[in-house]
């Protein structure tokens, strides 16, 4: 079976790209290897995701494709953006970060946000693709909702009246800023 590496410590990233790539595809984690991340030293997602695939190919000799993404809100100048893991890191829990997102928006009327996603894909042959999905929505009043991971239970994806934290993983997955990058990737190349 062939091999592609999935370059993220993060299980729920892991799992959402793990479903997207094609079935005949074994899908291999860092941990499985023992490798751990590179820092993110990009200043941009798109930067950040091509450090890590970069990072990643150096252990194996197959297929690797990494992601950095994250949630970027209009009223408090686009942070946490490239920062949004950081965030969690220095409040201790995304439950914490997602409080003091809450408070920071309190006395704010416009409450858009991007979620962010740039994806970069290693073929086998060396070749790096690099793509960037963008999911508009806005920032709930409450966090709300159990489901997925990280900033998940605050964001409300455009045209709908729930949090990713409420919606069904299927659903949240084929509508998400990863889909969307990954559907431009396949159009550019096929894996
Ligand atoms: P990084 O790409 O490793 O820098 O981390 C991105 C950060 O944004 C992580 O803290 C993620 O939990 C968060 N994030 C990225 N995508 C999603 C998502 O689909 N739902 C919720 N949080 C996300």
């Amino acid at each position: 079976m062939k091999k592609i590496l999935v370059g993220t410590h993060n299980n729920g990233k892991f799992k959402e790209i793990a479903y997207l790539l094609p079935k005949k595809y074994k899908k291999i984690s860092p941990l499985e290897l023992k490798i751990k991340s590179p820092k993110e030293t990009g200043n941009s997602f798109k930067s950040n995701a091509k450090l890590k695939v970069k990072f990643f190919s150096k252990f194996v000799d197959y297929a690797v494709i990494s992601d950095d993404s994250g949630l970027c809100i209009k009223a408090l100048n686009n942070s946490p953006g490239i920062f949004s893991a950081r965030l969690a890191k220095k409040h201790g829990s995304f439950y914490r970060a997602m409080k003091f997102i809450l408070k920071n928006l309190k006395n704010k009327k416009n409450r858009s946000a991007t979620f962010v996603c740039s994806l970069s894909y290693k073929s086998e042959k060396g070749k790096i693709t690099t793509v960037q999905g963008n999911l508009k929505g806005e920032i709930s009043m409450k966090i709300k909702g159990n489901k997925g991971f990280g900033y998940d239970p605050i964001f409300i994806p455009k045209g709908k009246a729930i949090t990713f934290g409420e919606m069904s993983k299927f659903k949240k997955l084929k509508m998400d800023h990863r889909f969307l990058a990954y559907k431009k990737l396949i159009k550019k190349v096929k894996i």
